[in-house]
């Protein structure tokens, strides 16, 4: 059998999945290369999905930090409509300031487009040696609100304040994903994590809207583990978990942990999910400044999000093709880029895929 069947990059749901692909019709779905590496490695998925025979038309959009010269906007109400329009999209990453100037577009653009959950498949890849040959884990970050709200001031000179926001509304949605997530996708555990005991309106009302939503799935198990103590027990031993589900900053945390047990940022995709059956998907890592506009960039992680949006279309077959293309690269070895201890170039391993299609 082969090795990477195992391993389904999906947020695929079918009954969130309004966009299914019918026919043989170009489908429309909108693309954000976005800033730093994001050019890149978005110009690789596109042309993987052109030499894999995928009918996608993207309708590209330029949302990032610059200011686009058009329309002296960071986001425009074009780039919003037609992620809502088509309801499936790629968007690469968008640089934040730290510190200072506007709100981060990452937020904008999942409060504007309310992508509730954001999924995020963590794997061993067959071939690539890390420390542990068995993660196979999803975190299921929700997406809206908690420290991530966008509600910061000061109160007065040396003292400032951050608002989390913790709803029953947006506990419950991304719950009651998380475990039919776990329901359609053959996974017997949801763990919810959470620092209850310190955040105890917050996490506590977090808490108490998955255990709500647990009990209406008897068969699927359920836990709850202090955010302190779910770090050790993944960095000790990853396979003690199946599905993770949590409020905003730890997903964002928890998911860069888990990047780091299967060899780095550049593998990790996820997808967001949003009302109206959209899924717009985007790798883990951030626009990698460092390494921008070198061609050292690991198209994998963005390539593999790609794949989950293809799922979302229910073109399983291309999702196939492509995913088993780039783990076959990365596992044969002699195509590897520098943050997986190779030298090739963003653009060599991009052409190492396609020959593996
Ligand atoms: P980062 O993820 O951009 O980079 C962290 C490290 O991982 C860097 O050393 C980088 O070179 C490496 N890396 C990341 N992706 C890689 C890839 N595909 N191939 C090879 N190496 C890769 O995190 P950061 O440096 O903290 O953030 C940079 C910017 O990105 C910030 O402005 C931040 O706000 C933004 N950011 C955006 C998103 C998003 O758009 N979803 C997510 C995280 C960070």
């Amino acid at each position: 059998t082969n090795p990477n069947s195992a391993r389904v990059f999906s947020c695929f749901d079918r009954s969130l999945s309004s966009a299914a692909a019918s026919g043989s019709d170009l489908i429309r779905a909108t693309l954000f290369p976005g800033d730093g590496i994001g050019p890149e490695i978005a110009e690789s998925v596109k042309q993987v999905f052109k030499a894999a025979d995928v009918p996608i038309e993207w309708e590209e959009h330029y949302v990032g930090q610059e200011v686009d010269p058009r329309t002296q906007s960071f986001l425009t109400w074009e780039s919003l409509e037609s992620v809502r329009r088509n309801k499936v999209g790629l968007k690469g990453p968008m640089a934040t300031p730290i510190g200072k100037g506007h709100r981060s577009l990452n937020l904008t653009l999942r409060k504007e487009l309310n992508l509730y959950a954001n999924v995020r498949p963590c794997y061993s890849l067959p071939g690539y040696k890390t420390r542990y040959d068995d993660v196979n884990l999803i975190t299921i970050r929700e997406n809206t609100e908690g420290e991530y709200s966008g509600l910061e001031h000061q109160v007065v000179r040396g003292v400032v304040e951050s608002l989390k926001i913790i709803t029953r509304q947006a506990s419950l949605r991304v719950a009651e994903y998380a475990f039919h997530y776990a329901k359609t996708h053959g996974r017997d555990r949801v763990s919810a994590i959470h620092k209850a005991n310190i955040m105890q309106k917050t996490d506590g009302l977090f808490l108490k809207c998955c255990r709500e939503v647990a009990e209406k799935y008897p068969e699927i198990k359920y836990e709850e583990v202090v955010i302190d103590n779910c770090c050790m027990m993944l960095v000790k031993n990853p396979a003690l978990f199946d599905v993770l589900v949590m409020p905003n900053l730890y997903g964002d945390i928890i998911s860069d942990l888990c990047a780091g047990l299967i060899g780095g940022l550049g593998l990790t995709p996820s997808c967001n999910i949003g009302e109206g059956g959209i899924a717009l998907a985007e790798a883990v890592h951030g626009s990698a400044p460092d390494i921008a506009g070198k061609n050292l960039a690991n198209p994998t992680a963005l390539t593999l999000s790609a794949v989950t949006m293809l799922r979302h279309l229910e073109l399983h077959d291309k999702a196939d093709r492509i995913q088993n293309a780039i783990l076959n690269t990365i596992a044969e070895g002699k195509y590897r880029t520098a943050d997986l201890g190779g030298s090739s170039s963003t653009t060599d391993f991009t052409k190492a895929i396609i020959d593996h299609l």
